[in-house]
């Protein structure tokens, strides 16, 4: 397997760090690594550049990663937060559709609250041009020199998709991992999961459940992401054990060689 490179494009919660309003000390803070956009990563191997999700910053976040091509776009689900950039998408669609690989449910969110990216006129170039490709559970998609397993989890009641590309996996907004998702984390060099806040949350891990998951299935070297503003960088990083990290915007990893 050649390298996989991985950039984290955001690494907070809903809100955004700091968020709206907000005067704690996170959200003040003078570490730039407190600073989280909206969860996002790329991903690039073998030539190919992969986005995971649409923030709503995902225009910053291609200004301040200089990101000039897209190859496609992953979607893990289709909240706000992971979404609704939907419509940047459409500098890399000149003189083409850009493939977007995602769960049913989330291509009828793309149809119903952004139809005009799958049947608009392309006047000026104005609009995004979106080539939907429905993934499946646990069947793999080759995309350019990436392979991707959608892997489901659970957000709350609902189940989305994590994502495993060799030894990586990227699982955010995760609060439960069914029994018969954990085979398929195992084996992992890097894991990137989502840890909310220290304290228990009915659609995500807190810290602790987000350790145990990754101890679970034995993964290396683990990236705790989708932080709120009760976690602070230097905080949360002193407290971890050995081979546990806490992600920050911009952070950038490579995996397998
Ligand atoms: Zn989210
Ligand atoms: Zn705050
Ligand atoms: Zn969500």
């Amino acid at each position: 397997m050649s390298q996989l490179d991985v950039t984290f494009l955001g690494t907070g919660t809903s809100h955004g760090i700091p968020v709206i309003g907000c005067s704690c000390p996170v959200c003040t803070s003078s570490d730039p690594r407190d600073t989280r956009y909206r969860a996002s990563i790329l991903l690039q191997q073998a030539g190919s550049t992969i986005l995971v999700d649409t923030s709503p910053e995902f225009r910053l976040q291609a200004l301040r990663s200089a990101l000039h091509h897209l190859d496609a776009v992953l979607y893990t689900h289709d909240h706000a937060d992971h979404f609704n950039g939907i419509d940047d998408l459409r500098v890399f669609c000149k003189d083409r559709s850009l493939p977007v690989y995602c769960k049913e449910d989330v291509a009828q969110a793309i149809q119903s609250r952004f139809s005009y990216v799958l049947n608009g006129d392309d006047i000026a170039g104005g609009i995004p041009h979106l080539d939907l490709r429905i993934l499946k559970p646990y069947e793999a998609v080759q995309i350019g020199g990436c392979k991707v397993l959608p892997i489901p989890i659970l957000h709350g009641k609902r189940e989305i998709f994590a994502f495993r590309i060799g030894s990586f996996a990227y699982a955010t907004d995760c609060s439960e991992v069914p029994e018969q998702s954990i085979e398929y984390f195992e084996g992992l060099d890097t894991l990137v999961v989502g840890a909310l806040r220290y304290w228990p949350h009915p659609t995500h891990y807190s810290v602790f459940e987000a350790l145990a998951f990754a101890r679970k299935v034995g993964a290396k070297r683990v990236f705790l992401t989708h932080l709120s503003h009760g976690l602070s960088h230097a905080g949360l990083s002193a407290e971890l054990p050995e081979g546990f990290q806490v992600a920050y915007d911009m952070l950038h990893i490579a995996v397998g060689s």
